[in-house]
């Protein structure tokens, strides 16, 4: 059991939350141009680290708003939390995130982001 502070609300105990998978997921716009092993790729592969993980998380039992945290999968130490949209603070010594999935398809295309933004497919 740990403690993450939501943005909103505060610190709560991590039985308020839940998770939602890997943060910084970028959703191909044109998934009809996908390989199968492609699109096959953005659903299902994610990273399993020991250590730094970004992640989504949403307080259930308070706000029920989504946001960002960057925790230590070893530790459970949160490093960061962050609202949807906002960009990954910089955590010293540590590599920025780096999204899953397959970059958009064809040029000028642009991917949406997880949090419903749309990116450039970093
Ligand atoms: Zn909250």
């Amino acid at each position: 059991m740990f403690v993450i502070s939501c943005p909103w609300c505060g610190p709560r105990e991590q039985r308020e939350f839940s998770y939602g998978g890997e943060a910084h997921i970028v959703r191909p716009r044109n998934a009809d141009e996908l390989t199968d092993e492609a699109w096959a790729d953005y659903l299902f592969m994610r990273k399993n680290p020991k250590g730094l993980h970004y992640e989504r998380w949403v307080h259930s039992h308070g706000c029920r708003r989504w946001f960002n945290v960057a925790r230590n999968t070893a530790t459970d130490e949160i490093l960061a939390v962050y609202r949807m949209g906002e960009a990954p603070p910089d955590l010293p010594g540590q590599q920025p995130p780096t999204p899953c999935g397959e970059p958009a398809i064809g040029s000028g295309n642009k991917a949406i982001d997880a949090d419903g933004l749309t990116g450039t497919g970093r």
